[in-house]
């Protein structure tokens, strides 16, 4: 673990469980200091917060629904005054799903997921990106879904947003590549959250691996694309599907 002076500070939206947590504690580890962000669920982010501290790393639980409009600013206020120190890297993690069939989809849940899952990682990442830019330096990670690859009947909405996130990704990447920024997707397959429902052995046996995937395994991914190692790979996209999407 880096020393506290050489920490820099990173934010992982919705982080109160599931996958976002698992980042959150990688990137500590990784010497981060992190801001864990929770919607609704204080009690999740705060033993993230507990769990971080007992291994020696610096996190503080900010409480922000992404979907509002001030909730960027709000967010990135916090934690730079919080850690008194520029957010280098930020993990648009936050994500719901509202499945129907496209026939019997209804504009609320529509635009549920869209806000969520991809207006508010534009919002953060303008907004991480005013410091990048100005730092000449960060990392940008977008959870997608390997849903935004390929189809998956009766998820017209989220498959909608995180291939629009795969497009926000691209985009934003190469407009920032000359200075020090790097944006990446990761788009996990059918990862053993709360997310997701129990999963029936007929689609386990559809993915090559015969298993879901763990929290841990995509965090293992963040961390690496938040390194400096990772420091020419951008605009890239990096499935941990056990092999769906191949
Ligand atoms: P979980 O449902 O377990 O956790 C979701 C997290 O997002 C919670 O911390 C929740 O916070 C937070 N969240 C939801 N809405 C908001 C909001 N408006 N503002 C702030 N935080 C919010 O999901 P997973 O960990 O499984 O998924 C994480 C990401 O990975 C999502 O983007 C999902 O789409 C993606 N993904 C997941 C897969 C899977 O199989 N699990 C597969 C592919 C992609 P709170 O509880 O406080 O509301």
């Amino acid at each position: 673990m880096p020393d506290a002076s050489t920490a820099r500070t990173a934010l992982v939206t919705g982080a109160s469980r599931g996958i976002g947590a698992a980042i959150a504690r990688s990137l500590a580890r990784d010497g981060w200091r992190v801001g864990v962000n929770y919607r609704s669920d204080r009690d999740g982010a705060e033993s993230v917060v507990a769990g971080i501290k007992g291994e020696g790393g610096q996190a503080v639980a900010l409480a922000a629904d992404v979907t509002e409009a001030g909730a960027a600013n709000e967010l990135f206020g916090a934690l730079e005054s919080h850690f008194d120190g520029p957010v280098l890297a930020l993990v648009n993690n936050a994500g719901i799903n509202r499945d129907n069939i496209t026939a019997s989809l209804d504009d609320e849940d529509w635009d549920a997921v869209l806000e969520t899952d991809l207006t508010a990682a534009f919002r953060l990442t303008r907004r991480a990106l005013r410091t990048m830019l100005r730092a000449r330096a960060g990392r940008i990670v977008n959870i997608s879904s390997v849903v935004g690859l390929r189809a998956n009947a009766g998820q017209p909405n989220y498959a909608a947003a995180k291939a629009g996130l795969i497009a926000l990704t691209k985009t934003s990447a190469v407009e920032v590549a000359r200075r020090g920024v790097t944006i990446n997707a990761v788009a996990p397959g059918l990862i053993d959250t709360e997310f997701i429902a129990e999963v029936p052995k007929d689609v386990i046996d559809a993915i090559p691996a015969r298993r879901t995937g763990t929290p841990e395994e995509v965090a293992a991914c963040v961390r690496f694309l938040t390194s400096e190692e990772a420091s020419y790979v951008t605009g890239a996209v990096l499935t941990v599907d056990g092999g769906l999407a191949a």
